[in-house]
């Protein structure tokens, strides 16, 4: 299914992540500090800004090359990392689907450059799987908005240049009062409130966000005003099959390095690798992480063959379902397969374990894409 294009880029992601993103991973965990360099080495691969098409400067890369990218910066060891390939997706998307020709060209030819990372800012302290009760407020003054709020868990949000905020604007019920708003971060009123400590994935900054009296002109809305959530739904359905893609780059690291391990430790005056029960840990484990990457590419394809959209939401949940619990079974088995030193900071997969974690809660719990799968089959 896979084009030589395709193989040719996923070559050179694999290249550039064993000489950047290997040597770091753990340092990054111990540290938890994002290194600003590698936003040059990325956005001159053209991975930041994967989605923003050619007429715009950017790479225009399908579905299909981004999965492949996220997979492989995972696969070189750092699940964290592999967010920043494909970073401004979510946003870029928001952009083309609902924002106005003015605001795509003034955006999207400096995220074509590859140096600006966005966020996206739904989750609020009390708000998570229900975001259509976010209580964020956009008032009209004049001619722009005043926001005001607290957004929490937003990935990127103190490295970010824009995010795309969402934020109560008119008193409709539930999503019909919520609009979407371009907003730049240097303005007043964006606010860094909290670095959260993470359990994984630790070096991408994760922060709680105060909204004070920020100040958004009109043209910054994206898409009509109470029709925010339309800006962001393609964004996040397209975004699942691309974490299900580090949830599989994810779990063959892990899964490689059990094996290497199984192959070299012994006991008994034999490889553990010998005995049945570890034979078919590694077995199980590699037939879940191809299982899991074929729906993702499925699910890929599907989309750049030009499926429709309803088809692609539907195997974009069953990806993200399957590679993001699959993840956690492989990443445990691996650690499993090492006995005592897999519990060690020694090794790294006690790391891919705290890693894994985190996939089946953010972009939309598993229960929220279990209801979303439910719902297209019962439909
Ligand atoms: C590291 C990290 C990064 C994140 N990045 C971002 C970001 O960049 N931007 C952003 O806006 N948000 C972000 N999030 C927020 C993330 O999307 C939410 O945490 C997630 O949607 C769950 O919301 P919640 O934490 O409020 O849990 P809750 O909604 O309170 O859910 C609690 C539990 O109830 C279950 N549940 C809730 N509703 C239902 C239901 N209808 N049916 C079945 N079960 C249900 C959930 O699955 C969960 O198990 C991030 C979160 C984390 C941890």
């Amino acid at each position: 299914m896979l084009t030589a294009e395709h193989e040719e880029f996923r070559a050179s992601v694999r290249a550039m992540a064993a000489a950047h993103v290997a040597p770091i991973a753990d340092e990054l965990d111990r540290t938890d500090e994002f290194p600003a360099r590698l936003i040059e080495v990325f956005g001159d691969l053209g991975l930041i800004q994967l989605a923003v098409p050619t007429e715009y400067g950017g790479p225009g890369a399908d579905l299909i090359a981004t999965c492949i990218a996220r997979e492989e910066v995972a696969r070189a060891g750092s699940m964290a990392l592999a967010q920043l390939a494909g970073e401004t997706g979510i946003v870029v998307q928001g952009l083309l689907d609902s924002a106005d020709d003015a605001l795509r060209k003034r955006i999207l030819p400096e995220l074509a450059e590859g140096r600006t990372l966005t966020c996206i800012a739904i989750t609020e302290n009390d708000v998570g799987s229900d975001p259509a009760m976010l209580r964020t407020t956009a008032v009209r003054d004049g001619a722009g908005w005043v926001i005001n709020g607290a957004k929490q868990f937003i990935t990127w949000g103190s490295l970010a240049r824009y995010a795309l905020v969402f934020a109560r604007s008119n008193d409709a019920p539930r999503a019909a009062g919520v609009s979407a708003f371009l907003v730049d971060t240097d303005q007043p009123g964006w606010v860094v409130a909290r670095d959260n400590d993470k359990m994984g994935q630790r070096g991408v900054p994760n922060n709680e966000i105060l909204l004070n009296d920020l100040r958004v002109p009109d043209e910054m809305r994206v898409g009509p005003e109470g029709r925010g959530f339309s800006a962001a739904l393609r964004g996040l359905h397209l975004n699942r099959p691309t974490v299900a893609a580090i949830a599989v780059g994810g779990a063959q690291c892990a899964l490689d390095y059990a094996a290497r391990y199984a192959a070299q430790r012994e006991t008994g005056g034999q490889p553990v690798a010998d005995y049945q029960g570890i034979r078919w840990m590694i077995a199980e484990a590699a037939t879940q992480v191809e299982a899991a990457r074929s729906l993702v590419y499925r699910c890929a394809e599907a989309h750049d063959a030009g499926a429709p959209h309803r088809e692609v939401t539907r195997l974009s949940s069953m990806a993200k379902l399957f590679a993001t619990d699959m993840v956690q079974r492989v990443t445990a088995d691996s650690l499993q397969i090492l006995g005592g030193h897999g519990y060690m900071r020694d090794h790294p997969v006690e790391r891919y374990v705290r890693d894994a974690r985190l996939m089946s809660i953010y972009e939309g719990t598993n229960e929220i894409q279990k209801n979303i799968i439910a719902r297209a089959v019962l439909r």
